[in-house]
């Protein structure tokens, strides 16, 4: 390895006037550190995952705590082999993370008590608790805190209407949420005390830190954890390896993502190499015949070819 590349995962709630003018000035100064990734910039904060090498990545640490809103901001180091992103975007938006409430959640003033990982693993075996996934179905999908509820969302706004039609499950529950780096926790937990709720808590740092605790090294955690980045997937336990994903063709163990090949559907897909073949890399028939499938094109298989291939397919069970 000539350079050794290094990912940052950070936030921070703290309050940016002129957002807008910030996210431009921040974009140029990314840049010029020769930076990548995807930052995200709001009246109410900033929420960043950006890659470089080891020097690129120091220099931003520095200048970012040098300015006295960010002088705490925590950032979730990661080695990496090379950049995790492609491009380096920073946007500005109305929200960090989108819940679309009535009311807005402000986590500084409301939100639910952080427990540090030794304390999370720890609450976790306690019988009166549960332990709430604060993100979308797909992360959840390939792996997660073992027992944990699956809330049925594709999306986090959609995450207090599910709460509210299965409040049954949570009555007179201590609840733990958790998330990948923390940002979602902070508004989740805040937004589940401002309903009532009385005891919530949340995994501070999220699974990132959890998994790189050198006490409870990741334990309780099956599977990998989605990330946002080229790199799809990060290890979390360090003591066992449990596969929770599942091909969506064959129910077999599996734990690698890509999308769907009809750019309509696009949906993220757990297949194996051998599958993603076979199917065309479509979801459903109507994706791998789908006259702009992207796996077709990728290997420029005629009309025939495809016809072939999926009338093949015809004397399996179809998914
Ligand atoms: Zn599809």
């Amino acid at each position: 390895m000539t350079n050794s590349y290094r990912v940052l995962l950070y936030y921070m709630y703290v309050h940016i006037s002129n957002y807008e003018e910030f996210a431009a000035k921040h974009l140029e100064f990314c840049k010029s550190l020769g930076l990548k990734g995807r930052i995200l910039v709001a009246e109410e904060g900033i929420n960043g995952t950006v890659s470089g090498t080891f020097e690129q990545t120091e220099q931003y640490m520095d200048a970012m705590k040098a300015d006295p809103r960010f002088a705490e901001m925590v950032f979730k180091i990661d080695e990496a082999d090379t950049h995790a992103f492609k491009k380096m975007h920073v946007r500005h938006r109305k929200e960090l993370v989108t819940l679309r409430l009535e009311d807005d959640v402000n986590p500084l003033q409301t939100t639910g008590k952080y427990l540090e990982p030794v304390a999370f693993f720890e609450a976790m075996q306690d019988p009166d608790t549960v332990v709430i996934d604060a993100r979308n179905d797909y992360e959840y999908d390939l792996g997660h805190f073992r027992g944990a509820i699956k809330p049925e969302i594709q999306n986090f706004r959609e995450l207090p209407d599910w709460i509210r039609e299965n409040k049954d499950v949570l009555e007179g529950k201590k609840i733990l949420t958790y998330c990948t780096g923390g940002i979602r926790c902070e508004k989740f937990s805040g937004w589940l005390v401002k309903e009532g709720f009385e005891d919530v808590s949340q995994l501070h740092g999220g699974i990132v830190t959890y998994g790189k605790d050198p006490e409870v090294q990741g334990k309780l955690w099956d599977g990998q954890c989605y990330v946002f980045d080229e790199r799809i997937s990060v290890p979390v336990n360090r003591t066992e390896h449990v596969i929770v994903g599942k091909d969506h063709f064959t129910g077999e163990p599996c734990e690698r993502y890509v999308n769907c090949a009809n750019p309509a559907c696009n949906k993220k897909i757990i297949t194996s190499e051998e599958n993603e073949h076979k199917y065309l890399r479509g979801c459903t028939h109507e994706c791998r015949v789908h006259p702009r499938n992207r796996y077709v094109a990728e290997h420029q298989l005629t009309e025939e070819q495809v016809a072939q291939r999926v009338s093949e397919l015809k004397n399996e069970v179809q998914v």
